[in-house]
């Protein structure tokens, strides 16, 4: 069996440790002669399983009492809909941070859905090749609540500072942030968020798993109608289980925690291994003539790395050829063209250096 280096922007790769995990469980789950597959959501296995994963990731991102944690169904993207549904219910409008495309998605789905929203910054006009400054942010003082996008996956954008901001009366807008594909890559400071929120398929697991993170005072805030499984404070009360939660990828969820806390030491030491392996590809890209990257230096993302080549007429060559070689999934995405190298936890530095060895060998025989 060989496994090939995955640059997927999700789903995307999973620690080989954890998929072998898994296999040795797969029908036999510890001695009880079933795989998780088969388990009841509420049996004492199940139940076992969903408790340690979340007392993990607490420990991982160091979640505060406060704050609940749930495992949802319907991606990110539901999140879109769930999150003004839920946090607009004492009135006031959604204000939004939009660098890129999933940022536009938050914002127009609160819109489609009929809520008030305020645009307070956008980098669209600059082609999101850099973030809002904290100071050109213009929260509506009716805001609710501020969004924004921590890591723009197909742009390769990420916020390097935290916008923390408040009205002009001094009181704080909770911080809203779509986390989907820079969760788990070091650590932060979960207090300065009322929800974060993240699709699975990238740092936590399998897709069909949605995390949301949610302060205790933002619970019960729910629009009038909204339908149960859309509702946080019910969920939350549930412990994500109003009705049958994707215990698969709960459970392998559980297992990426694990292998975060004890293989690779914990999300400090995560950190400085993405910032190495960023770092190294920006350096050999920045190096040649051939491939160029436009996002502004403190804006590059760690995980998504997207590059252009200088004649976009090699674009099929270079990618058939990485696939021979064994590195997966370096089409950038159908919107914007190009490459993108996804460097989520699970892919390893040795998948870099040959990513970097084979674009400097593209380049000497093509470029
Ligand atoms: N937000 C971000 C930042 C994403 O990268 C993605 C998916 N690539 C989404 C939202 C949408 O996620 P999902 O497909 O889970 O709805």
């Amino acid at each position: 069996m060989t496994r090939h280096y995955n640059f997927c922007a999700g789903p995307a790769a999973l620690p080989a440790a954890v998929l072998e995990r898994a296999r040795s469980e797969l029908l036999d789950y510890q001695g009880r002669g079933l795989s998780v597959m088969e388990m009841s959501h509420r049996s004492d296995e199940f139940v076992a399983i969903a408790e340690r994963a979340e007392t993990d990731l607490r420990t991982l991102l160091n979640i505060p009492s406060n704050y609940k944690v749930l495992f949802l169904q319907g991606g990110a993207s539901m999140q879109f809909a769930m999150l003004p549904m839920n946090l607009l219910g004492g009135g006031g409008s959604a204000n939004f941070i939009q660098t890129g495309i999933w940022g536009k998605k938050a914002l127009s789905e609160a819109k489609h859905l009929g809520y008030r929203c305020h645009l307070a910054a956008s980098s669209e006009a600059s082609g999101n090749t850099a973030v809002p400054a904290l100071d050109a942010l213009a929260i509506s003082n009716d805001a609710a609540y501020l969004h924004y996008t921590s890591n723009e996956t197909i742009g390769g954008l990420k916020f390097d500072y935290t916008p923390v901001v408040k009205r002009d009366d001094g009181s704080d807008v909770p911080l809203v942030c779509d986390m989907s594909s820079n969760i788990l890559s070091g650590p932060i400071n979960v207090s300065d968020f009322g929800v974060i929120y993240a699709g699975a398929q990238k740092n936590i697991g399998p897709a069909g798993l949605t995390l949301v993170i949610v302060r205790d005072d933002l619970l019960g805030k729910t629009v009038p109608g909204a339908p149960s499984l859309f509702d946080y404070q019910l969920l939350a009360e549930a412990g994500s289980m109003v009705n049958t939660p994707p215990t698969y990828a709960w459970y392998l969820a559980g297992l990426v925690f694990q292998w975060l806390q004890n293989d690779m030491g914990g999300l400090s030491a995560m950190d400085a291994l993405n910032q190495r392996k960023a770092d190294k590809l920006y350096a050999a890209i920045d190096a040649s003539a051939f491939y160029s990257n436009p996002i502004a230096r403190a804006n590059r993302s760690r995980m998504n790395v997207p590059f252009v080549l200088a004649d976009a007429a090699l674009d099929n060559v270079f990618l058939q050829e990485a696939d021979e070689a064994g590195l997966l999934n370096l089409k950038g995405h159908r919107s914007v063209g190009g490459m993108r190298a996804s460097l989520y936890n699970a892919v390893p530095e040795e998948a870099v250096d040959a990513l970097i060895a084979f674009m400097a060998d593209f380049e000497q025989r093509r470029g």
